[in-house]
Parts: structure tokens; sequence; C-alpha cells
């Protein structure tokens, strides 16, 4: 099998131009050049990552990755690709959340920009990435969370345009802003006080550096920097306007759309350098003359967590391809990107969790990165949208998914170097129950040799089989509680579609196919027994739930070829001291 972690000792990834190379290359000898102990040493003291900034400034990064070509003054290499997106965000994971963070806030910040009809603040823009610019995104305030519909930062029209051309004065407070303490552009998401209504909704742009700018703090403790900061009378101009009215919400939500993508490669990341810690201790740790992998419960452990990671990045990558061809006429990956921010990120849990489990003490040694893992690797199902608000958004495609679908040209790898400017032009945020799938049978249908597989696909035939002859009754459909379950239901079977497909383009080895869809059996029955005690369950449902639960087909020689491929990680990387 071949080595499928990202692996800097061998870094070169030979589906990019030689400037993506070279640039993706530079980040990772950036981290093992500074080495391991200044890295944790820095997270333990809650250590700003300016040293970063300044480096991605030098290497002009975030300019070249982050900045679409019609604003890129002719510089060939500069486009917005989510392919190489990916990948950058995912060497970000492997060393710290923190520099993962403060890309990841740069990108939303962004969104509202690069949305907008706004060309000077365009230009602004890029003019500030090519300076070593980082941006923000300030749209949560303390009182609403995700209530976004409410804000209480407020615009108040200037009468007559004063001379310096001010529009609006704009006053109140944002909380949990990335990078608010630099960011020279902070997308900041407010109303008009004139305005009621969906109407009065503004984007606009502030200067953390401005005297009516005030950053108030840190809310955390922790390398990132999430500011609280109020706004006092602050001087909108015209200029600084980029979306209102009703576009100024959608720029909200396709911001989101764009940015929580990049939660699943910032877990895989993560997950992958906890996991090369993990086997290399495990596996050379001798407990009563023996290695601790010796232990049948510590082999499946490794091999669940295994398994689960690998599944993470086939269906992230394989999402890649279908937000890259994504157009006003497929719009199939509002459904593929919340899955990637509920599902892949819970997995990256739910990884680090097993491994946690066998590291045991070890896992709370400061001289580790998992310590930093275990501590931060929840952040990313919770935050930008918790995994109920992503599963409640994933539902509304779910009858469209299981029951009517549509022809779609087939799509493949999407490496190519091209500018995803579809990103930038999303339109209305509306109409997810609208959008069609391919369907789905037939991916599953070509596998069907597969042992697993053709026992989960049973499995999903009976979801169909649950919506059409016992579904959520009227009550069911407002009970939150209830529908989440089916959710997860849902999101497996979708999960388990984008696997098989990235399988096959990579034509992934078929022990490792069956290894997966031997956690996705077991996942699928839980949740059917978690529906089956929901108070609300009927006796239909009741009984469809116990008949949907399925034991994996086993095999124990597929088990030790597959621990065996595990094994071969054992100090295969070790970050440089
Ligand atoms: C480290 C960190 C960094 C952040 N960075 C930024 C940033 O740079 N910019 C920014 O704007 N914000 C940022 N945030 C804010 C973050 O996105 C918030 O989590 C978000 O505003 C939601 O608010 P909340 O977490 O307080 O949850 P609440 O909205 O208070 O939710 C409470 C509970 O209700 C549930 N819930 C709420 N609405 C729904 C719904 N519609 N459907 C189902 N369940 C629902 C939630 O799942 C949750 O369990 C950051 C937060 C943190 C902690």
């Amino acid at each position: 099998m071949a080595n499928l972690l990202l692996n800097p000792n061998v870094y070169d990834p030979p589906q990019f131009d030689l400037a993506t190379r070279r640039q993706l290359r530079a980040v990772i000898d950036w981290f093992e050049d500074r080495g391991k102990a200044k890295l944790l040493k820095d997270d333990l003291d809650a250590v700003w990552v300016s040293d970063f900034v300044d480096f991605i400034k030098r290497e002009r990064i975030f300019a070249t990755f982050l900045t679409p070509s019609e604003y890129g003054g002719g510089d060939a290499n500069k486009r917005w690709d989510t392919s190489r997106n990916a990948a950058l965000s995912e060497i970000f994971g492997f060393y710290g959340l923190a520099y993962w963070y403060a890309e990841q806030v740069t990108i939303l910040g962004l969104g509202p920009i690069w949305q907008s009809d706004n060309i000077k603040a365009k230009e602004r823009a890029a003019e500030q990435l090519e300076a070593g610019g980082v941006m923000a995104f300030g749209l949560s305030e303390r009182e609403h969370g995700a209530d976004i519909y409410n804000t209480d930062m407020v615009l108040t029209p200037v009468d007559e345009h004063d001379d310096e051309g001010v529009v609006f004065r704009a006053s109140g407070e944002k909380y949990y802003i990335g990078n608010g303490n630099v960011a020279g552009m902070v997308s900041v998401f407010s109303r008009r006080a004139d305005v009621a209504g969906a109407d009065g909704y503004v984007w606009f742009v502030a200067d953390s550096g401005h005297q009516n700018y005030h950053l108030i703090d840190n809310v955390v403790h922790g390398q990132m920097y999430v500011s609280n900061f109020r706004l006092d009378d602050y001087p909108v101009h015209e200029e600084d306007i980029l979306c209102t009215g009703p576009d100024a919400f959608s720029a909200a939500l396709n911001t989101v759309n764009v940015g929580k993508f990049n939660l699943c490669s910032g877990s895989i990341g993560m997950c992958e350098h906890a996991f090369y810690e993990a086997i290399t201790h495990a596996n050379n740790r001798i407990l009563y003359g023996n290695p601790v992998t010796d232990f049948p419960h510590v082999r499946a452990s490794f091999v669940e967590a295994y398994a689960r990671l690998i599944a993470m990045k086939l269906f992230s990558d394989r999402a890649i391809d279908y937000f890259r061809s994504a157009g006003r006429d497929d719009r199939r990956y509002l459904l593929f990107n919340p899955v990637t921010k509920s599902k892949v990120t819970s997995e990256g849990e739910t990884v680090v969790t097993l491994l946690r489990d066998v590291l045991a003490a070890k896992g709370f040694e400061k001289n580790t990165y998992f310590c930093e893992v275990a501590k931060l690797i929840g952040a990313l199902p919770r935050l930008e949208g918790t995994v109920h608000v992503n599963v409640a958004q994933i539902l509304k495609f779910m009858p469209n998914y299981m029951f009517n679908p549509a022809d779609y040209p087939e799509i493949g790898t999407r490496n190519d170097q091209a500018d995803d400017v579809f990103f930038w032009a999303q339109g209305p945020a509306r109409g997810a129950s609208k959008v069609q799938f391919a369907d789905w049978n037939p991916v599953y249908e070509k596998s069907l040799g597969i042992p697993n597989v053709a026992r989960f696909y049973e499995q999903a035939t009976a979801l169909k089989e649950l919506l059409a002859t016992a579904a959520p009754d009227e009550e069911q459909m407002r009970d939150l509680d209830f529908l989440l379950v089916v959710g997860h239901l849902f999101s497996l079977v979708v999960y388990g579609q984008l696997i098989l497909e990235q399988a096959d383009l990579i034509d992934l080895d078929r022990d490792l196919v069956e290894q997966i869809f031997d956690f996705q059996i077991r996942d699928f029955s839980a949740h059917a027994v978690a529906l089956h005690g929901k108070p609300s369950s009927t006796p239909a449902q009741q009984e469809w739930a116990l008949s949907a639960v399925r034991k994996p087909v086993t095999d124990a020689q597929r088990f030790d070829r597959v621990w065996e491929h595990v094994k071969a990680y054992d100090g295969a990387y070790e970050m440089r001291p």
C-alpha cells in the first residue's frame, strides 16, 4: 500500500505546478527549520503567530494563494484554487491550529470583499495581501451567536457627506473575531439605523489601526488572537461599503460556504501529525515484555483510526472536485460542504480520541504535538457553525438526493490551474431544497463486489425505505433532536458515495475500502439504534431501526494486512527538534 499521509520528509505533491510546489515546500521548511521545541513552546506560552505572519509576507503565500487572478496584477501564480488551498491548509493544520486560523480568518475576511462589486476595495485587498497583510471577518457578536439576523453593529447615516466623504458612522461591538488585532481590512457585518429588515444589512471594511477602532481583548487564551473590538462613530466611506441589503446577507452565508470547507483539511493535518507520534510511541513502548501494539484492542484502535483518517481524506479530496466544478447549474457543493464541516471534522475528533486512549499519559506530555492536537481538535466541529447547524442544513438536501436524481456530466479530478471564480458569484443563498444530485445508487452498485460496501448499501437502501414508508411525521419534522439522527444517517450515505468515488479515482487498495465500510456499517447501526431510542420514535420507526442494524463482514487476514500497513508508519516521520 502507498503512503497516504502527508509526510514532510518527502513532500512534493506532483499534481501541482512547480511554483506552487516550491511555495508549499517553503511552508514546510519554515516550520521544520524552526523545530518542534519552538513550535510547542509558542503554543504553551500562547505566543501570537507574528513570526509566521512575517514568513507569509516574505514568501508572498497569502498573496499568491488568496488573490483571484483578476486582481493578481499579471502574476501568473495568483489564483483562488481550492485544490492547492486545501493542501496549504492541511500543512497549517499539521503544524498548529493557530497558524491555520490566521489563514482561515483571512479567507473569511476576503469573502465579502471578493464577492462585492466594489473594485476599489478589491484592489486595496490585493495590495494589502501583496504587502503581507492579513484580514478578519467580523460577523459574530457576543449576544447573538448563530443568530446572524440580529446585529447590534449599527450604521447611522451622515446627513451631508462631510469633507472626507463619510456616509455612515458605525458603532457597536464584535466578539470572537480572529486577526482583529492586526487586520488592515476587517469585513464587518452591520445594519442601518434608518432601514428596517433585510434591506438594512451592510458589509463594510474597517481598519483595525484606525483611532475609532478599539481593540478590547483576546477572548481566548492561546496563540490565536480571537478579538473583541468596538467601533465608536467609526467613519464609513462609500469606498468601504462592500454590499448591502439581502445581497449582504447572502454574502455572509456564501463566505461561510467558502471558508468552512477549509476546516476539513485543517483537521486532517492535525490528525496526521498526531498519528505519526502515536504509532511511533506505541509501537516502541514495551509493557510486560511486549510492544503495546501487540494488544488486540490497541491494534484495533490504530486500524480504526487509520481507516477513519483515510476516509476523511478521500471524502475531502473528492469534495474539492465538486467545489471547483460548481456553477449556477451545479450547486451540489452546498451539500458536500456542510458534510466536510460536520462529518469530516467530527471524524477528526474520533480519530484523536481513539489514539488518545492508546497513548494515555504520553498524550499529555508537553513535548508532544499530540497534546496540542488533543486540546484543539474539538474546535473544528464546533466553530463556524456547530454540527447541529450543519446537519440541519444537510437535511434540506435529503429528499432530492434520495428520490429525485438529475443528470450531470461526469466530474473528474480537479487539480488544474483554474481560478475558482464561481465562489465570488454564488448569487442568492437560497433554494437548498431544489438542488438535485446525480443518482448515488450506481456509485455503490459498482462496488458491490466489496462485501462491506454491499452490506452498507443494504443500510443506505433501508434509509430510503424509512423515508418512503415511515418518514418523520409533522410533529417530528419540528423536532430537531429527532431529525438530527436522520441527518446523521443520511450524512453516512453521502460520505460513503464520495469515498467510493475517490477510492475509484485513485485506485485505493481494496483492503482499505473494506476497512472503511466496516466502520460505516457500525456507525449506521449506532445511529439507527439512537433513532430507536428517541422519545418520539413510532413503532414502525423502531422496527425499521432494529432491522437496519448490520454486522460488518469480518476478515482477520484483511485486518492484519491493514495493520501491517499502519505499523509501517512507525518512525516514518518525526518533526525536527
Ligand atoms: C476560537 C473562535 C474563533 C472564532 N472566530 C470567528 C471569526 O473570526 N469571525 C466570526 O464572525 N466569528 C468567529 N467565531 C464565532 C463562532 O463562529 C461562533 O461559534 C458562532 O458565532 C456561533 O455562536 P455560539 O458558538 O455562541 O453558539 P450559539 O449560537 O449560542 O449556539 C448555541 C447552541 O444552539 C445551537 N444552534 C444555534 N442555532 C442553531 C440552528 N439554526 N440549528 C440548529 N442548532 C442551532 C448550536 O448548535 C449550539 O449548540 C469564533 C469563535 C471561537 C470560539
